[in-house]
C-alpha cells in the first residue's frame, strides 16, 4: 500500500494493545547509500583482493527495525573494511523503512508483505508480484553468492536478545563463536513462508553456507542498536573479515563480555488458522509455563495449550491474523 506510514495494514495488530515504549532510537539517513557499487541499488560490496569468504550482512529485512540500520550506518562512517574475502552490507527494505514515522512506528515493517517469507525458489521464481517480492528478487544473486549471512533485526517486546540459528548445527556453532547474546534459539521458521536465512544453502544440511539472524532488542531501545552493532562486529571478526582491534572501537560497553549461552529448542510455532486469535495473557516472551496443558490462548474459540512442562513462549507477535505465527513454543536444551 502507499500511504503505510499513516494507516495500518488490515489485521494489524487487531486485538492486542500497543505497548508504550519510547523511541530512543533515531532512524540514519541511508539515502548516502542507495548507489552502492553493485547495481543493485543500497547494495554495497568490499573486496579485500585476499581469499577468504563472502560475508553478507543486511539490515531492514523488516523496514521499522532501525537498529540494523544504525550497524551498518556505524561500519560506514568508521571506513571498515575487510582484512580477506569479501564484505556486502545491504539494506533490504529501503521502500519500507523510508514509510518510517516515529508516530506510527510498527506501520512501515513492509510495503505490501513480508519480504522474510518470501524466501523460496516457488515463490521467488513465481508469477506473483509485490514491493517486497521484487526487492527480494533484486537481492537474490547477493544472497546466493554469499557464504555466511547475518540478517539483524529487533522485536516488538522488550524481551533478552535472542539468536536465531534455524536447525542446522553449524549455525549453532557460529553463534557460540560470536559469543553472544545469551539466548541462542533453534527454529525452523513459518509456515507463511521461508526466510532469508532459511534459503538455499543456509538451509541445506549439505551445504557449508550459514546464517545467522539477530533478534537485538526491542524496535526502539538504544540497547537494541548496541546489541545488533556488537553481534555484527563479532560475526565479523570470528569469519576473519575484521580483527578485534578493528571492531573493538565501534562496540558497545558489552563488547568483550562471554555469558553463559544457554539453547532454546523451538518445537513448533504456533500458526494461527481461524479469523480470531486471542491470547488469555499479555505475554511479552520467554515466560516459561511450568505445567503441561496450560491454556495460552484460543483460535476462533480452539483452545491452545502448552505442550509439555516447562514450555518457554518465545516472541508473541501483536500481528494476529490467520496464517500467521501466534506464538513459538519451546523448552530450554541446556
Ligand atoms: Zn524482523
Amino acid at each position: 500500500m502507499q500511504d503505510g506510514a499513516t494507516q495500518l495494514p488490515e489485521d494489524w495488530e487487531r486485538s492486542v494493545p500497543e505497548p508504550n515504549y519510547a523511541i530512543e532510537l533515531t532512524p540514519p539517513d541511508i539515502e548516502p547509500y542507495r548507489p552502492g557499487n553493485t547495481g543493485i541499488d543500497y547494495v554495497t560490496t568490499f573486496d579485500s583482493g585476499i581469499a577468504g569468504p563472502h560475508v553478507l550482512v543486511t539490515a531492514l529485512t523488516h523496514g521499522n527495525e532501525i537498529c540494523g540500520a544504525i550497524a551498518l550506518d556505524r561500519f560506514f562512517r568508521a571506513g571498515l573494511r575487510p582484512r580477506q574475502g569479501k564484505l556486502t552490507l545491504a539494506f533490504d527494505n529501503a521502500a519500507a523503512y523510508g514509510n518510517f514515522d516515529p508516530r506510527v512506528p510498527t506501520a512501515s515493517r513492509f510495503v505490501d508483505e513480508d519480504f522474510n517469507r518470501l524466501w523460496s525458489p516457488a515463490t521467488l521464481d513465481g508469477p506473483r508480484q509485490s514491493t517486497e517480492l521484487a526487492r527480494a528478487r533484486e537481492l537474490r544473486a547477493i544472497v546466493d553468492a554469499a557464504d555466511f549471512l547475518l540478517d539483524i533485526h529487533s522485536m516488538q517486546y522488550a524481551t533478552a536478545p535472542l539468536m536465531l540459528a534455524g536447525t542446522l548445527q553449524r549455525s549453532v556453532a557460529l553463534a557460540r563463536q560470536v559469543g553472544i547474546p545469551e539466548l541462542i534459539m533453534c527454529d525452523a521458521g513459518h509456515a507463511a513462508g521461508p526466510r532469508m536465512r532459511d534459503y538455499g544453502g543456509f538451509g541445506d544440511p549439505a551445504s557449508s553456507k550459514t546464517a545467522l539472524l539477530i533478534e537485538s532488542g526491542q524496535h526502539w531501545e538504544r540497547r537494541a542498536a548496541e546489541v545488533g552493532t556488537d553481534v555484527m562486529l563479532r560475526f565479523l571478526v570470528v569469519l576473519g573479515t575484521l580483527t578485534e582491534e578493528d571492531a573493538a572501537p565501534l562496540g558497545g560497553p558489552d563488547f568483550p563480555s562471554r555469558p553463559r549461552q544457554r539453547i532454546i529448542q523451538v518445537t513448533e510455532a504456533v500458526t494461527i488458522t481461524g479469523e480470531r486469535f486471542e491470547f488469555v495473557k499479555d505475554y511479552r516472551g520467554l515466560e516459561v509455563l511450568p505445567k503441561k496443558g496450560t491454556l495460552i490462548g484460543r483460535d476462533d474459540g480452539r483452545e491452545v495449550r502448552t505442550p509439555y512442562d516447562d514450555c518457554v513462549l518465545i516472541m508473541p507477535s501483536r500481528r494476529l491474523a490467520k496464517g500467521q505465527t501466534a506464538v513459538r513454543l519451546g523448552r530450554y536444551a541446556e
